[in-house]
């Protein structure tokens, strides 16, 4: 597991506290303490997991989270102050992975970094693979050029709207996306449908992929925010 973290935090006894519990265990840990400093930081070093607070000088959390979110797909945790639901929306739908308030216990911090880093090098070694006409995911196989879909080796029929939904979904694994970005994409501005045809549709693919559509496994409501395909 490549290890090398990178923590923006413009306090600095919790800067510390987090680099030394992560040192504790192993990691590498960078510290920097604005967002101007990690921003480049961010997008140039080989990171495989960015720790950001919101509320930064120079720039705050959430214009890095963006950033760096449109280059990259590390895990990005957030730990704030801010506890609220708005702050935590807003920061997942701007591509962050986990938010944790403070105060915070410092060994759930590392417990949680360590999962998204596990679950990023599944990922990262999929993507490595030759060929990424398939999407292999547990017992879910995607085919982009057949455009055919086997769920646990038993092909299942999907229609246009469908298969284009779960394609975007699975080729943008853990990523949170809302119910108006998803019309958008697979529907289009123009077109005279409304957004809660999003709704129908992810119950429809749940109901052909999901072992329990109730308890579904790939495609996770996040509260309040939107949809994500879980890897
Ligand atoms: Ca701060």
């Amino acid at each position: 597991m490549s290890s090398r973290i990178l923590i923006i935090e413009d306090e600095t006894t919790i800067a510390q506290l987090e680099r030394d519990y992560f040192e504790l265990n192993g990691f590498q840990v960078d510290l920097c303490h604005s967002g101007s400093e990690g921003l480049p930081l961010a997008l140039n070093g080989d990171y495989s997991l960015i720790i950001v607070d919101l509320q930064l000088p120079g720039m705050d959390g959430f214009e890095l989270c963006n950033q760096i979110r449109q280059v990259k797909e590390v895990p990005i945790l957030i730990v704030s102050a801010k506890k609220e639901e708005i702050d935590k929306i807003r920061a997942f739908n701007l591509g962050a992975d986990d938010y944790i308030t403070k105060p915070f216990s410092p060994s759930e911090l590392v417990a949680r970094a360590k999962a998204h880093l596990t679950r990023y090098e599944r990922l990262t070694a999929r993507q490595t693979q030759p060929s990424n006409a398939e999407i292999h995911i547990r017992g879910l196989v995607i085919d982009k050029v057949s455009r055919r879909v086997y769920v646990r080796n038993q092909e299942v029929i999907f229609t246009t709207r469908e298969f284009n939904l779960l394609e975007f979904l699975a080729t943008h694994p853990n990523r949170v996306f809302n119910k108006n970005e998803l019309f958008e994409r697979i529907w289009g501005m123009d077109s005279s449908g409304d957004i809660a045809t999003v709704t129908v549709h992810i119950r429809k693919l749940r109901e052909k992929i999901e072992v329990d559509p109730s308890n579904p496994q790939y495609i996770e409501t996040v509260w309040g925010a939107g949809y994500r395909f879980t890897v």
